[in-house]
């Protein structure tokens, strides 16, 4: 009360909880694909068959919880920023991307798919004089002498900067590749670019050029007549799932997020291979997978700055330096430090083994991680 004049007192505006729900809400509005479980999405066909089966027979486990529906909608906006970039760098030379996305439909497979876009053939102009060399799906780098003709497909993704480096140096997984040569079959084209994109780093992105394979296409139709076939069996009960689900596919899966992986007779077999049976609790999975793979990203450049030091060291010690200062006022110094003492342990408990009774003990045990790539 200020005079008798009530003051209204501040209220929150804005809360974690209304920010929470206001995402939430967005999430609710994200495009969904209604009757996927009755066919095969492009970008499903060249994944884990057995995944993908047994997303068709359990539509109910596709309603994200707010976490995962949250990374999903990370993934969705960051592509939709890697379109725009895609877009600006090529110069009207993209169509129907966004809003004008259309649904193709494969005509003698279950296959359904939305293309994030259509080039125009004018983007292979640089490529005719002989000037840009090309990296191919494969990840090899070349200059094409034949050029394909006719628009392309567009097909953007996002990946970790680790998985980035990966796809450089072994060339586009094999379910990106599967999904570009489904588009490109699916409309006629010869050719297409999968642009992926790091999801820590926009500036980070290489560009594949993909030329159309019918027999990638066909064996991409076969992938997608046997899931639905395997499903439609479970379904009309002449099979059970654990009887009747394509077999398991490490090589194209999303092992790192199945939902299934506890139950995967594949993962079973990489557990017996590295000796464990220790099944690491699903809903645990999801943050041990981002560190694993951060610490893998990050791990090459703590090595590197080892190296670095090293050389630093080197250069120091091969001029006599003990201290001394750059123009842009660093200071590099290096002192001398004696080395540690250490004891003959073995020779000391063999022949004096009461005095290293007293004298020698061991301390607190400590666990030592390390994180090593299976496939
Ligand atoms: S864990 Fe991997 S191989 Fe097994 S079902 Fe899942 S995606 Fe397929």
């Amino acid at each position: 009360m200020l005079d008798g004049i009530a003051v209204p007192q501040p209220t929150s505006i804005l809360s974690v909880e209304a920010l929470h729900a206001a995402l939430l809400e967005r999430h609710a509005g994200a495009r969904e694909f209604p009757g996927r479980d009755q066919y095969v999405g492009a970008s499903e066909v060249g994944t884990c068959m057995r995944l993908v089966a047994w997303r068709k027979l359990h539509p109910e486990a596709n309603t994200f919880d707010p976490e995962a529906a949250g990374r999903m909608r990370a993934g969705q906006v960051l592509e939709n920023e890697y379109v725009q970039m895609v877009r600006l760098a090529l110069k009207g030379q993209v169509r129907e991307t966004g809003a004008n996305q259309s649904e193709i439909v494969v005509e003698d497979a279950p296959i359904r798919f939305h293309p994030d876009g259509r080039l125009l053939a004018s983007v292979l102009e640089p490529l005719k004089w002989g000037r840009v060399p090309v990296l191919l799906a494969s990840g090899a780098r070349i200059y094409l002498d034949q050029i394909p003709s006719g628009d392309g497909v567009l097909e953007i993704k996002t990946a970790s900067s680790h998985q980035l480096r990966r796809f450089r140096k072994e060339g586009l997984n094999l379910a990106y590749q599967g999904q570009t040569q489904v588009q490109m079959g699916g409309q006629g084209f010869s050719w297409g670019l999968a642009v992926v994109g790091s999801r820590e780093n926009l500036s980070d992105t290489e560009v594949f050029f993909l030329q159309a394979d019918t027999e990638q296409f066909d064996a991409m139709k076969g992938r997608s007549h046997r899931i639905m076939a395997a499903v439609d069996r479970i379904r009309q009960g002449l099979l059970t799932e654990d009887a009747g689900m394509p077999e398991p596919e490490t090589d194209r899966g999303y092992c790192s997020s199945c939902p299934i992986a506890d139950q995967c007779p594949a993962m079973v077999a990489v557990r017996a291979a590295a000796g464990t049976t220790t099944v690491i609790p699903p809903d645990e999975v999801p943050d041990f997978e981002a560190l694993a793979d951060e610490y893998l990203s990050l791990k090459p450049e703590a090595d590197r700055f080892e190296d670095v030091k090293d050389a630093l060291k080197k250069r120091g010690e091969a001029l006599g330096l003990s201290k001394g200062v750059l123009p842009s006022g660093r200071i590099v110094s290096l002192s001398e430090r004696q080395g540690r003492e250490s004891a003959d342990l073995k020779t000391l408990k063999s022949q004096f083994p009461e005095v290293a009774a007293k004298v020698v003990s061991r301390g607190d045990s400590y666990s030592v991680l390390t994180v090593k790539e299976t496939k």
